[in-house]
């Protein structure tokens, strides 16, 4: 029997938990990962990385809430695993261990996968934008400072949240700013300054912080997030598809949840080719 092929486009959280959760729930798929930009390049690695509910108004509230607990649940046990030290780099080598492969390469439109893959994954965030014309998505900038500052063992947030401090494996977070529709990536002077002094009000211990790094990050926002399966036909060809991308400002935090939703969408795609190609053979 032939095997099947996905092709996972992104390679930020979303796309590589996907490829991933399909790799490990259906062995027999051969999964291929494509995306114009890797870690530390995607909107991913800026991310604080802070498991955190966030809401998604045009999503149900209880697929919400399972996403969140499937996800604090997934990264619970790693957490407690001998895999935690290297819990950064898991999803890329869990990914190759299962003999994925990870071309770099945009992708202007579906079709171009066409004949080559059976299934196409879209986890491009904001590229959905273009990719798909999805105009429900917009970014919602985020800058942020990583700097070295070892002591900070606590996170500090502020009420609403736009300030806060989290302490990571290797630097901690500054943050960081809100701002809707600006596709802006170059880091901006006068925002790291403000940054700066909101965060050592709460933490005047900051000032000795050293090696600052300027980050920016667009968060793929969209009313809600678009789990869906779609088959695209084109001359009489057809072209399964399941999107899986407009996490927002809480990718991190749903991650594992929307991968296995999308594993199951993938399942049942499948499953319906085959049984329309043996009807079809009839
Ligand atoms: C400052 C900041 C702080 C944040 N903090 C948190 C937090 O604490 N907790 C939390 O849960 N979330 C947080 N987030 C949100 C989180 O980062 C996002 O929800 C998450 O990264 C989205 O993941 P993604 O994989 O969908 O998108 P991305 O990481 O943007 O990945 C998209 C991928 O698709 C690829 N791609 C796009 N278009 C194409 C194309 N046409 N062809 C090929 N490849 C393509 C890109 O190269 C990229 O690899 C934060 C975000 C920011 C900016």
């Amino acid at each position: 029997m032939d095997m099947t092929r996905v092709a996972v486009i992104g390679a930020g959280v979303v796309g590589l938990s996907t490829a991933v959760c399909i790799s490990e729930s259906i062995p027999q798929y051969s999964i291929d990962v494509i995306s114009d930009k890797f870690t530390p390049d995607t909107t991913s690695d800026v991310a604080a990385g802070i498991l955190m509910p966030h809401a998604y108004p045009d999503t149900p509230v209880h697929l919400q809430k399972q996403w969140f607990q499937e996800t604090f649940d997934r990264l619970l046990a790693i957490a407690n695993s001998s895999e935690a030290v290297e819990a950064g780099i898991h999803l890329v080598s869990g990914l190759r261990r299962s003999g994925g492969q990870v071309h770099t390469r945009k992708v202007k439109d579906l079709w171009e996968l066409y004949g080559a893959y059976d299934v196409v994954v879209n986890c491009s965030g904001l590229g959905s934008r273009e990719l798909v014309g999805d105009l429900q998505m917009f970014p919602v900038r985020g800058q942020v400072l990583k700097v070295q500052a070892p002591w900070m063992n606590h996170f500090i947030r502020d009420g609403d949240g736009l300030t806060y401090i989290y302490p990571g494996a290797f630097n901690v977070t500054l943050g960081g700013t809100r701002q809707k529709d600006d596709w802006n990536l170059s880091p901006d002077p006068q925002n790291s300054r403000e940054i700066l002094s909101r965060c050592l009000a709460l933490e005047p211990s900051l000032q000795r912080a050293w090696d600052i790094k300027e980050k920016v990050g667009l968060r793929p926002c969209r009313p809600g997030v678009r789990l869906q399966k779609e088959v695209l036909v084109q001359d009489g060809h057809q072209l399964p598809v399941v999107h899986n991308y407009g996490h927002g400002s809480g990718g991190i935090s749903v991650h594992w949840g929307t991968a296995l939703c999308a594993v199951k969408l993938v399942k049942e795609l499948i499953t319906t080719l085959k049984i329309s190609t043996s009807k079809a053979k009839l």
